[in-house]
């Protein structure tokens, strides 16, 4: 792609100058100047994705634009774009697993120039000033608004994902990518890497624990590589008994094969935390049961359906089960700059973009090894 001064396609809908020549007084909000570039999105739940032309704005003061040259593929992405979490608007582009590099900055742009290799997550705004902002843990700020599936505050209309060419995004929802990962394999971290390790850090998971991964996709297979960087017996569950040798490459100590009843009872009562990163309907109550007293249950997973709950296992052990969304800023950087130090990234298999629908049955069937990555350039 080329810079971005050569490649706008600007058009200009000023509404309010348009207001003021009819004579209405009303103010009007204006319409940033935007530009057009290639994505790819779908239409209805049932509609395959497909080559289709957006806009972004220009770049404001304060946002930086980026050329997007990876893209990962979450089943996140899938759920939005069948309207399995039912608040998908189409047309929809999905993607938030985005790294690039900057073409354009605002005149008030301090972290980055052009030329910087960044990532974007799935976050790309948020109020900044209540409490959760404040803290750095904007991904629970009310007003906090997702790279695709919320208003985007400049244009009133949906947010639009990272499945293109580039992305226009305030430089606080911006990442400073660690410059010895490879790029590709580092996209994920923007979306997998950081959703998996924020709940281990958040129990400060290390030497001595005993951790629990269950499902082995692109979340997954992070979380094993996690929680055995900080030090965990890394135990992980699975529904594909073919999966184990990758597991323990990956880092895990055991696999257990999930639909195996006598190896999960093996397990019961020894574990202080267990992610279930899992993204289809499936028993919670048996895992419940692995847990230690004051073990803890973490949702990460985000089925489409309701999970039944027995009472029984939670009250005689005093278990208890939470849940986890991504991570804010602050930490998203954290976890990148840990990935640099130790060399973590994904294991990927690169896609062209065209090659996205086939990616999509393959999630569903558990045939990933272990993220699905589009590069970019195929988009052109
Ligand atoms: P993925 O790559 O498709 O992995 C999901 C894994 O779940 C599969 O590889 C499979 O592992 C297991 N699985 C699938 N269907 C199953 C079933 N019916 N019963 C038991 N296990 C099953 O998906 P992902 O991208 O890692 O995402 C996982 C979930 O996390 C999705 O629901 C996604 O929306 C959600 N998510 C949440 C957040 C958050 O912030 N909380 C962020 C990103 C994604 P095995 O073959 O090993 O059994
Ligand atoms: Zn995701
Ligand atoms: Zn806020």
């Amino acid at each position: 792609m080329v810079p971005a001064s050569n490649n706008i396609n600007l058009h200009v809908e000023d509404r309010a100058k348009r207001a003021m020549l009819s004579g209405n007084a009303t103010p009007i909000m204006t319409k940033p100047i935007c530009y057009s570039t290639k994505a790819f999105s779908t239409t209805s739940p049932e509609s395959p994705l497909s080559a289709a032309v957006i806009e972004r704005r220009v770049p404001t003061a304060t946002d930086v634009q980026i050329q997007i040259i990876y893209c990962g593929v979450c089943h996140s992405d899938l759920h939005f774009a069948r309207n399995e979490w039912n608040f998908t608007q189409y047309p929809a582009v999905p993607g938030h697993e985005i790294v690039g590099r900057v073409t354009a900055i605002g005149s008030g742009v301090k972290k980055f120039k052009v030329g910087d290799t960044v990532g974007v997550g799935c976050l790309v705004d948020s109020c900044r000033t209540c409490a959760d902002c404040t803290s750095g843990l904007e991904q629970f700020c009310l007003n906090m608004v997702m790279t695709y599936g919320s208003t985007d505050k400049h244009l009133g209309s949906p947010t639009i994902g990272g499945y293109a060419q580039s992305i226009v995004v305030t430089e606080e929802f911006v990442l400073r990518m660690p410059s010895n990962l490879n790029l590709a394999a580092a996209a994920p971290l923007l979306c997998a890497g950081i959703t998996t390790y924020s709940p281990l850090r958040r129990a400060k998971v290390g030497p001595g624990h005993t951790v629990g991964i269950v499902g082995l996709g692109g979340l997954g297979h992070m979380g094993v590589k996690f929680a055995k960087a900080f030090g965990a017996h890394v135990v992980l569950f699975t529904t594909s008994p073919k999966k184990a040798a990758d597991a323990k490459r990956l880092g895990a100590d055991e696999v257990v094969v999930s639909t195996d009843e006598a190896q999960m009872t093996a397990q019961a009562g020894s574990f202080d935390l267990i992610l279930d990163a899992v993204s289809a309907t499936h028993d919670l109550n048996a895992y419940l049961n692995l847990l230690k007293r004051d073990g803890n249950l973490v949702l990460v997973g985000a089925p489409e359906k309701p999970l039944p709950l027995a009472a029984f296992p939670l009250i005689f052990r005093r278990r208890s089960i939470s849940g986890s969304l991504i991570g804010g800023l602050p930490e998203t950087q954290e976890m990148l700059d840990f990935c640099g130090k130790h060399n973590i990234t994904s294991d990927v298999e690169i896609i062209r973009m065209d090659e996205i629908n086939t990616a999509y049955e393959r999630m569903l069937k558990g045939d990933v090894k272990y993220r699905f990555v589009i590069d970019m350039a195929s988009l052109n």
